[in-house]
């Protein structure tokens, strides 16, 4: 009868130790490996669409725009393509 129960309990901790295995393991496979590639890393080149230029994403003057998401070089761009965006209305 001990035996037996000696068993189970040995069972059980088999499972327990396993679960907490593969959950270790898990976390493991989740961390490794390269991190994805993002858009909005400060490298990342973007393009003017006022003057045409191309410039990294931490230089550029962002404007979150109806149409997106425009960069631009310098504030007389953004002014001038907004304003052609958007002409004023008499
Ligand atoms: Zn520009």
């Amino acid at each position: 009868m001990w035996f037996l129960i000696r068993l189970i309990l040995i069972v059980i901790l088999f499972l327990l130790l396993k679960r907490l295995w593969d959950s270790l393991a898990g976390a493991v496979r989740k961390e490794g490996g390269l991190p994805p590639r993002s858009e909005s890393s400060p490298q990342a080149l973007v393009h003017d669409p006022e003057c045409g230029l191309h410039l990294p994403l931490g230089d550029a003057l962002t404007v979150y725009h109806e149409r997106g998401t425009l960069y631009f070089c310098s504030r007389e761009c953004r002014d001038a393509y907004l304003a052609k965006l958007n002409p004023p209305r008499e």
